[in-house]
Parts: structure tokens; sequence; C-alpha cells
């Protein structure tokens, strides 16, 4: 039985039937709501598995600034509203399931959930990336309760108290600043003297007055009883190691592409990205990868959103070969 939730198609629905469809999508962020726009004015009707975070990552941002068409910026979460709005208005269907394994051997392509089996002829993964974790003694144990990886989630929580940021890069730096609204100080403790962040970026940083930098750093412990209450840091230059009392510990170190999924049937680099050629086209006929999951580079909404509608068109080319090739078939058999 599928219910309704904000307009989605809730799942799983139990079912012994697997469930045909032409295109099946993994994933609802920009790449995938984009493909899913793309698709659905083709024609291909296609289903999206839209995953536990409908958005992706972009829909934890605050404000994206750099998605033309919005001079002002705009909310990373009115953003998706708005991908999967027109998305929706051309015929697209939403199914709020993840996909925990697929059969990329078998035609049509097996996509099993918890609790349903979806059969597709054509297959666009745009499962996206998930934050990289530090891996130091406490992180795990303190998410939740100090430790987090999204700023627009969790900043109200530390209204008046003191964090650090974990990163070099244009996110540490960006969601720093927007903890700065709430955070009495914020403090970006950075493994190298130099930041990856772009220069704007740099300088928007620098000339907040609620933050600090400490370079050549690295967390090397996350203490407290029930919630954070301080880390331990070490210099990587001197050797030196000290502990700093501390709130909130954010961590913005990267991300990790969500591939563990076609692990041994699809071909991925050795930082784990799904390994594509003409942009979106993977090793197997007929599946094709979209965004993060597949982009180790780019990685801008403007980007995942490119790759997605690229994918959608590259799949609607397969599907027509594939309805000549049974109408061939067919024909031959009548002749
Ligand atoms: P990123 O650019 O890959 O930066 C990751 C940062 O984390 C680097 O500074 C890296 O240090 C550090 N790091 C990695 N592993 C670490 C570890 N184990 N311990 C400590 N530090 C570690 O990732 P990102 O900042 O998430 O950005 C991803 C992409 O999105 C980039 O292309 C970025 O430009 C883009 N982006 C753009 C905007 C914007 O334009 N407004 C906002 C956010 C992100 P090193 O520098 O030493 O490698």
């Amino acid at each position: 039985m599928e219910f309704k939730l904000g307009g989605i198609t809730a799942g799983p629905s139990a079912s012994d039937t697997p469930e045909r469809t032409k295109l099946l999508i993994l994933g609802s962020g920009p790449a995938g709501l984009t493909a899913a726009l793309y698709a659905a004015r083709a024609g291909l009707e296609p289903l999206v598995l839209t995953g536990l975070e409908i958005g992706g990552q972009v829909a934890l941002t605050h404000i994206v600034e750099n998605y033309p068409g919005f001079p002002e910026g705009v909310g990373g979460q009115e953003l998706v509203d708005r991908f999967k709005a027109q998305a929706e208005r051309f015929g697209a269907r939403l199914v709020m399931d993840t996909a925990t394994e697929v059969n990329l051997q078998t035609r049509p392509f097996q996509v099993k959930t918890y609790g349903n089996t979806y059969e597709a002829d054509a297959l666009i993964i745009a499962t996206g990336a998930s934050p990289r974790k530090l891996g130091v003694p406490g992180e795990a144990e303190f998410t939740g309760r100090g430790v987090s990886y999204c700023a627009t989630c969790d900043g109200w929580f530390f209204q008046d108290k003191d964090v650090i940021v974990v990163g070099g890069g244009d996110s540490a730096l960006e969601e720093g600043l927007f903890l700065t609204r709430y955070a009495r100080t914020v403090t970006v403790v950075h493994r190298r003297d130099q930041f990856r962040a772009g220069a704007l970026m740099q300088k928007r940083a620098r000339e907040n007055p609620k933050m600090s930098f400490v370079m050549n750093t690295v967390v090397t412990e996350i203490l407290g009883d029930e919630q954070v209450e301080k880390v331990r840091l070490r210099n990587v230059v001197t050797g030196e190691e000290y502990e700093k009392p501390i709130d909130g510990v954010f961590i913005f170190i990267g991300h990790i592409p969500n591939t563990g999924l076609f692990k041994d049937q699809l071909e991925v680099d050795d930082r784990g990205y799904l390994k594509v050629h003409d942009w979106v086209v993977t090793s197997i006929p007929g599946v094709f990868a979209a965004g993060e999951v597949a982009d180790p580079v780019y990685r801008q909404v403007i980007t995942s959103a490119g790759m997605g509608a690229a994918a959608a068109i590259r799949a609607g080319h397969y599907l027509d070969e594939l309805a000549f090739e049974a109408q061939d078939a067919a024909t031959a058999q009548t002749e």
C-alpha cells in the first residue's frame, strides 16, 4: 500500500509483483530531479526513488548564490521545491523510498527497496555523496550531541556558544560564516597553512569579526560527557598537542560518493566515484549516472543539474533503440 506524504508517494509498498517502469531514477538531488524533469517532458514516465533526504545536500544549504536565474540567491530548500514541482508538473512520479539492492546483470534491471521491487529498462543513478567523517575518537559518539555535518540543520542550537569548524574548503568557510549568525565564536581548524576555498569566501571569512583560524592543525579527539565539551588538537608542524574547550564541532571535509550499492557491478575510480564516459554513460548499457556520484571535480548544483539533463537525454536515446530492436524482432517473427 502506498501513501501520500507532502505530495510524494511514500513507500515502501510491500508487494510480491515487481513494479515495472521504463526509467527509474535513484536520488532526488539536483541531478535526479533535473533528470526527472527532462525524462518526463520526453514522455519517458520516470519514477524517482527519492531516498530519505529529498533534495540531497543542497536542501541543507541555507542560501545558494551561484545558481543562474536567481540574482539575489535562493534558499536551498526552495530551489529543491522548485525542481520537484517542475518535474512533477510534467508527470514525473516521486516515491519516498530507498534502494537497498540492485541487479544490473539482468534485463530489465532490478532494484529492491525496503518493501518493493522495481524493474526498469533504463536506470539513472543520482545517489549523490555523503559527508566525509574525520574518523577520530568521540566523533561517532557525539554526533547529534555537539558534532554536526550541517550548519543549516543544527546551527540554531549553538546560540552564543563557541564552535569549531573543521576543513579548509568552500563548505567549511561558507558554513562557518552561516554559524556566526548564532554562535559567539567560530574557529576554523584546518590541517594546512592555506585554504582550498575560493578567494571571495576567504575574504568574507577573514572580515567576519566572529571568525578566527587555527592553521596546520588537526582534531585528534572529541571529548565530553553528555555533550561535546572540548577537542584535542595537534599542530602538525610543531607536534604540540593541546585541549580546547568547545560547545560544538562542525565537520566539512568533503564528501564520499554513495556508490556502495553498485560495487562489483559498475566501474568506479580509486576514490569510489562511478566511472563515466561522455559525461553520464556508465560501463553498463542502459545505466547512466549524474551528479556528485560520478563527479569528483565540479560538484556544483548547476553541473549536477546539467548531468541530470544529459543522463535523461541519453536514457531517452537508449530506450528508443530498445523499442526499435523490439519492433524489428517482432517484425522478423511475423515474416
Ligand atoms: P573540498 O573542496 O574537497 O574541501 C575539503 C577540505 O577538507 C579541504 O580543505 C581538505 O583539506 C579538508 N580535509 C579533507 N579531509 C580531511 C581530513 N581527514 N581531516 C581534516 N581536513 C580534511 O570540499 P568542500 O569544501 O565540501 O567543497 C566541495 C566542492 O563544492 C568544491 O568544489 C567547492 O568549491 C564547492 N562548493 C562551493 C561553494 C560555493 O561556491 N559557494 C560552497 C560550498 C562548496 P586540504 O585542503 O588540505 O585538502
